[in-house]
């Protein structure tokens, strides 16, 4: 009796180890590891030497196939799956939106249905809550035991997804009850509404205006306030996309004292700045998302939390929209340019190239901020995170010394230009395996559209 699959010759690579060993797959989970695995009889050997064998990626804030501003992202759970696994990203946290006066349950049945027959890797969900009423708040409850335990709240966005303080209140006192995780979309949205209506009447309208008028100061104060929520209501929080040096403080601060606060941020924000909404022409619209992008110098800042754990995670917010006929919607009028940019695909080589080839932290901390801190907080660990013999066999074939020039020519999403083109990064995935399956090998994709499961997830328990 052989394996299904052995990955061998490898030095496999979790949040703690890093060792030469051999990892047998069999029913799409690994059943052994260890070094000189006995090949008799396996029907498929894979050989990993000089390269890593990392656990899959999991990014845990994706938007795909998502209505906003009059238009959808432009990937779908197929292309937006398919990109990621090309990028060493085997799992997706996508967000359900429950739009106003609906049931809980029903944005994460109308999730369902465009993820399940379109993913070709594993998903879950996030519910956003726009709309909480008291007589629903028993909904949160109903959702954590379905296998969504984390919800998302804005204190931005008036009138469309923003929620009064006491209401995101009462969803973290209900979460905290039931071991759900409140994401929070940090900036204070009346603030910033004030300032942009300014803006335009003074006829401000290129598209650097919309980080313009997005002061640090005010996703500062929110991060501020929502953890001061959160500890009023003794209830975790997670916040997400944090953009700048100012909030990052504020984490900093709060871990500092014991909270279980846990905040991410993402490559754009690692590597643009507001300089990039300086291009040509309408050009600037290409990075229009929230939080905006920031002055340079609170690029290293973030590299430095991400390396001393004031970060915890590193995710995309994709949100892709093309540059035709997309962006082009605010040609006249920055509120109008959809929000949000593409990343779903670099995200691991980004973050390896700037933070294990440039030095600045290991291996192990790399797998950690891109693969098991999120699986552990998410209630995925350790079915994925790790490899480790029950796993699945979400596993990466990690070459560190392949360099890549990431283009629009290139990359696998559906979208027409690339936030990062022209960036050479350093280390790249080879050969990506969805439970024991072989999905990426070299520039070939192998997965299928439906493959992908729903991951019913556990509620919170710590970190
Ligand atoms: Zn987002």
């Amino acid at each position: 009796m052989g394996f299904d699959t052995l990955v061998v010759n490898g030095i496999v690579v979790t949040a703690t180890d890093t060792y030469a060993a051999d990892v047998a797959i069999t029913g799409g989970k690994i059943v052994a590891i260890g070094e000189g695995l006995p090949r008799e009889n396996t029907k498929q050997v894979l050989d990993a030497k000089g390269r890593y064998v990392l656990p899959g990626g999991i990014d845990v804030h994706t938007h795909l196939d998502m209505p906003f501003g009059g238009t959808t992202s432009a990937d779908d759970f197929e292309t937006g799956t398919r990109a990621a696994a090309f990028g060493g990203t085997t799992t997706l946290i996508d967000f359900a939106i429950q739009y106003k006066g609906q049931s809980l349950r029903t944005a994460f049945d109308t999730w369902m249905q465009k993820a399940s027959p379109k993913a070709t890797t594993d998903y879950a969900f996030h519910c956003i809550i726009t709309d909480l009423p008291d007589a629903r708040i028993g909904e949160m409850n109903d959702l954590v035991r379905d296998g969504v335990p984390s919800f998302k709240l804005f204190m931005a966005y008036p009138g469309v997804f923003m929620l009064d303080d006491a209401t995101i209140f009462k969803a973290m006192r209900a979460a905290s009850k039931v071991g759900g995780m409140i994401c929070m979309h940090a900036e204070n949205g009346g603030v910033i509404d004030v300032i942009v209506k300014q803006a335009l009447a003074e006829g401000k309208t290129a598209p650097k205006y919309h980080a313009l008028t997005r002061p640090t100061t005010a996703e500062a104060e929110a991060t501020s306030r929502a953890i001061a929520l959160a500890e009023m209501a003794g209830s975790p929080v997670y916040i997400v996309h944090l953009s700048c040096n100012d909030a990052l403080e504020k984490v900093r601060e709060a871990r500092d004292r014991g909270l279980p606060v846990y905040a991410e941020t993402c490559p754009q924000y690692l590597y643009l700045s507001i300089e990039d909404m300086d291009a040509p022409g309408f050009e600037g619209a290409k990075y229009v998302f929230t939080p905006p992008l920031r002055e340079k110098w609170h690029q290293e800042k973030l590299w430095t939390g991400l390396k001393q754990d004031h970060l915890q995670v590193v995710s995309t917010d994709h949100c892709p929209f093309c540059f035709k006929e997309q962006k082009e919607l605010g040609k006249d009028d920055f509120t109008k340019i959809p929000n949000g940019g593409p990343g779903i695909e670099h995200r691991m080589s980004l973050i390896y190239s700037g933070g294990v080839a440039k030095g600045r932290f290991s291996v192990n901390r790399f797998v950690e901020l891109v693969s098991t801190t999120p699986a552990r907080i998410f209630g995925l660990y350790p079915q994925k995170g790790t490899v480790a013999i029950g796993s699945d066999a979400d596993l990466v074939i990690f070459d560190p010394k392949r360099q890549h020039t990431i283009s629009v020519k290139t990359h696998h999403m559906r979208v027409d230009y690339s936030m990062f083109e022209g960036i050479t990064v350093t280390g790249m995935p080879d050969i990506v395996l969805s439970r024991g399956r072989v999905i990426v090998d070299g520039d070939k994709f192998q997965g299928k559209a439906g493959a992908g499961n729903f991951l019913k997830r556990t509620a919170y328990s710590g970190v």
